[in-house]
């Protein structure tokens, strides 16, 4: 359920401090400590599961709630004009953390023209 080694469950565990925006029951939601935009949080199953790679039909629920979520935390912390959502998935997706988790980028980008 739970891997000692894993930042985020330790986050989940309350072991780490994080600053979160979102908790019930499944899902815990969090400011990135380097965020890369104005708004820039992540979403994460509070079971350990590694990757996207590694879920299973038993995971459906909650891989429904993350999606659900996105758009109401955008909401709820003012983005107005639109964000990206990124699930990086091993070491060629960019993957760092290996407990599954879902980036959500709002606000304006430094590095987007115009
Ligand atoms: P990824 O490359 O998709 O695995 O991204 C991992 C993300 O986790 C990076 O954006 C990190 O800045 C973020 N991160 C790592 N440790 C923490 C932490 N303790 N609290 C909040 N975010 C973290
Ligand atoms: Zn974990």
């Amino acid at each position: 359920m739970s891997d000692p080694n894993c930042v985020f469950c330790k986050i989940v565990a309350g072991q780490i401090p994080s600053r979160k925006v979102y908790e019930d029951d499944e899902l815990l939601a969090f400011h990135d400590i380097h965020p890369w935009a104005p708004v820039h949080v992540l979403i994460v199953p509070k079971v350990h599961v590694a990757s996207l790679s590694d879920v299973d039909a038993s995971h459906e629920k909650w891989l429904g709630k993350m999606l659900l979520l996105a758009p109401k935390l955008m909401k709820d912390l003012g983005v107005t004009n639109g964000y990206r959502t990124s699930i990086n998935t091993g070491p060629d997706g960019g993957q760092e953390v290996y407990h599954l988790h879902m980036h959500v980028f709002g606000g304006p980008r430094p590095w987007a023209k115009g």
